[in-house]
């Protein structure tokens, strides 16, 4: 029987995604569907996509969508920017995507003060394409290509604390999608980074850390005690750089 999902925000369906149980992609959509609302900028805004499991979500949502190639969001949102300086610029894209193999597009957007707002599902490993070691896979971590050792592979990178010791960003951050406070916190991060590009003209950039259960091999309700003891230690929530 089909179910029924009561209160969603405006902007948003109850058609079926395919997204696995337990992942973390509708909790960033609905954030940033509730930003956007906030703000009266949803019909404003442009969200650019790469190759992921974001994709998953292309019926359930109400926000003009451009599909890019795998990596390339941050430079197709360049040129919307660019084009349409009037709209809410957005580029959706994973950890594997933004800080691995689009790692040149992402940085270099961020340091031009490209007129847009990079969002990052952090789930530190490839998601759609097979669960692949990205930039972000932990140390120790299992993944289909092995398991990162700091030796071969080096430490996971950080891509925000990064972006924040650039001149161009107004705003950036990095919050979880683990609990109902985290997502809170999430969403308020959300709505200043939007505001940082729409009254600022400025670049912002919002990491946001959540689950992936099928590439992690972690059961979908031991997920959060798993985020907590490995990723929030290397990875800390707060906010880095701040135009408010
Ligand atoms: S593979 Fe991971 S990120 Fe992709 S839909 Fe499944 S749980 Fe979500």
């Amino acid at each position: 029987m089909e179910q029924k999902i009561y209160g969603l925000p405006e902007g948003m369906n109850d058609k079926k995604t395919s997204f696995c149980p337990g992942c973390s992609h509708m909790a960033a959509y609905r954030t940033i569907v509730e930003s956007l609302n906030e703000l009266n900028e949803r019909d404003n805004a442009v969200i650019v996509r790469p190759i992921g499991c974001s994709l998953n979500a292309d019926y359930s949502f109400d926000i003009h969508a451009i599909q890019s190639m795998h990596g390339r969001a941050s430079a197709v949102a360049t040129g919307v920017a660019r084009m349409h300086p009037e709209k809410t610029v957005l580029a959706y894209q994973g950890d594997g995507d933004a800080h691995s193999i689009g790692i040149a597009e992402c940085l270099y957007a961020a340091n031009r003060g490209e007129k847009m707002t990079c969002i990052v599902i952090n789930n530190s490993v490839y998601g759609m394409t097979g669960g692949q070691m990205s930039g972000t896979t932990l140390l120790g971590q299992r993944t289909t290509t092995g398991i990162r050792e700091f030796d071969n592979q080096g430490a996971p990178i950080h891509v925000a604390e990064m972006i924040a010791q650039l001149e161009a960003p107004g705003y950036v951050a990095r919050a979880a999608l683990y609990t109902p406070k985290d997502i809170m916190q999430a969403k308020k991060f959300m709505v200043k980074a939007l505001r940082c590009q729409k009254e600022l003209g400025k670049y912002s950039y919002i990491e946001l850390l959540s689950f992936c259960p099928t590439n992690w091999g972690v059961k979908p309700v031991d997920c959060i005690k798993y985020a907590q003891e490995n990723v929030l230690p290397v990875y800390p929530v707060g906010e880095l750089k701040t135009c408010f």
